[in-house]
């Protein structure tokens, strides 16, 4: 008989303890579909005492000097280092990453600490504007909480500039996110950090997330989740005035206009499209391709996404590794079928498991026709399903791409940089990517409409952690 890990650490005023709660949550890899671990989630109590620790622990954060802080930054930084490796196992067998996204992610997750600390200059904190000193002050306890997809780069985008801010914190991660999250709470132990200053306690959102958004010793809430989460928590903030962060879902489009050639949009659209196996609140979901070329780039979409290998995320040359657990497969499946159901044409893909691959949560990348009213296009899937949307001309184009409640991001392929970049300045996205996919850590991150409130990132990420007062002398 095998036996299974327990996953029932929560960090709590500087001790690694068990959790006080008792409910189970069953831990699979994404690579067999079999439970490798047991989660032991947390409970109101794991909450109120995480939220106590971190109330103890502020006076003396928000006062440390901006050397002492980046200091601990940098301890940080050095810890995620001494982590890594576990980092990588957990979003390779949980979340079923590929290995080489998976050290992309971990070394990103460790950047943001070091990053955090060129943020941390004097002119941030005071200027002098007319008669008043203006002050930036750390606004109280903040409340981290995080999806599953790449748990440790949002709770470590997050912390960085909570942190730098001079705010104490308390994460929750996501339950579906056992191993990953588990890995970055050692990390966060190992630092060094004073009591109390970071917490990390998991749990639902019901009791531990209402517990923590509700609290009235809590200041700020940032959350990265979907949209019908982030109205639960923006609702549960608001009697004590709670600031929010609110990064939610997307249904991102990627709009080839007629000049574009070929061989650089499909490749272009294919990795929007479907990094992280299409598990990416970024992904460019809908492909919008002009009519007067629409047989073109439909064959030439579904022959790259045929083509890709879809396998176990350990192997290097797969490209596209199995969902993150049973439930998600399932979600995807729907889609799938939906999709189909609802007139659409399968140009890549179908539903089921890819041959050969029966065990585990794979599923197959799929391309299906679709005009803009359909569920596929308008509901966020999180998984290796685009559909593929044909427009007449430009402001069509504008059109279909704006149709949507969503606002994240949104991907332009033309032959003609100036022309894409005045296509951008129409679209309703908080990121627009002209022909190349960047990372931009320094610049704003956010959604228009219902993917969100606020920016992070850099300075904009910092801003959220921060009251302004302005002392008239
Ligand atoms: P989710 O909304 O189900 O959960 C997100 C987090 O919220 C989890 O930690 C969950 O436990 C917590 N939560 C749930 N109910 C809560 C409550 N009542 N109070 C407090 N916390 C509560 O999302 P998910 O399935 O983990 O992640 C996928 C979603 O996240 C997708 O919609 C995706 O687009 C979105 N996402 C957005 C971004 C972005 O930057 N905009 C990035 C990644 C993922």
């Amino acid at each position: 008989m095998i036996t299974l890990k327990t996953l029932d650490r929560q960090y709590v005023n500087g001790s690694v303890r068990k959790s006080h709660g008792r409910e189970i949550q069953v831990v699979t890899s994404a690579i067999t579909g079999e439970q490798i671990a047991e989660g032991v989630l947390g409970d109101a109590t794991d909450a109120n005492e995480a939220v106590e620790a971190a109330k103890r622990a502020l006076p003396a954060w928000s006062a440390t000097t901006l050397d002492q802080r980046r200091a601990y930054l940098q301890k940080l930084a050095d810890s995620f280092d001494a982590h890594r490796e576990d980092m990588i196992a957990g979003l390779v067998e949980e979340f079923g990453t590929t290995t080489a996204t998976a050290g992309y992610i971990v070394s990103q997750s460790r950047d943001w600490f070091v990053f955090a600390q060129k943020l941390l200059t004097e002119e941030t904190f005071t200027e002098r504007i007319g008669r008043a000193t203006v002050r930036k002050v750390p606004v109280g306890v903040a409340v981290l909480i995080t999806p599953w997809n790449g748990a440790g780069w949002f709770i470590a985008m997050k912390a960085s500039v909570a942190l730098a801010a001079g705010c104490t914190v308390v994460v929750k991660p996501s339950e579906r996110g056992f191993w990953q999250a588990q890995a970055v709470l050692d990390a966060f132990a190992d630092a060094g950090l004073p009591d109390g200053v970071v917490n990390v306690v998991f749990g639902k959102g019901d009791p531990v997330g209402n517990v923590l958004t509700t609290h009235p010793d809590v200041a700020k809430v940032s959350i990265t989740g979907s949209t019908a989460t982030g109205k639960i928590i923006a609702h549960n903030g608001v009697d004590t005035m709670k600031r929010v962060t609110l990064e939610l879902g997307g249904k991102s489009p990627t709009v080839i206009l007629d000049d574009a050639d070929v061989s650089r949009a499909v490749p272009f659209a294919v990795q929007a499209g479907l990094f992280n196996n299409g598990q990416a609140c970024i992904a460019g979901t809908r492909i919008l391709v002009p009519a007067s070329r629409a047989e073109e780039f439909r064959q030439a979409l579904a022959e790259a996404v045929g083509a890709l290998k879809v396998g176990d995320p350990r192997d290097p040359d797969t490209v596209v590794g199995p969902v993150l657990d049973r439930d998600q497969y399932d979600r995807v499946q729907h889609y799938i079928r939906t999709g189909i159901e609802q007139g659409g044409e399968v140009l890549a893909g179908g539903l089921g498991h890819p041959d050969g691959l029966e065990g585990g949560n794979y599923v197959r990348p799929t391309l299906l026709t679709a005009t803009n009213d359909r569920t596929i296009a308008q509901e966020e899937i999180f998984g290796p399903v685009i559909a593929v949307i044909t427009y007449a001309d430009e402001d069509e184009a504008v059109a279909i791409a704006n149709d949507s409640p969503y606002g994240l991001h949104a991907y332009v392929a033309t032959g003609d940089t100036g022309r894409g970049v005045a296509l951008a300045r129409r679209l309703q996205a908080g990121r627009v990517m002209v022909n190349e996919i960047v990372d931009a850590p320094d610049a704003p991150f956010g959604g228009f409409k219902q993917s969100g409130l606020g920016r992070e990132f850099d300075r904009f990420g910092l801003a959220a952690y921060l009251e302004t007062q302005a002392v008239f002398s």
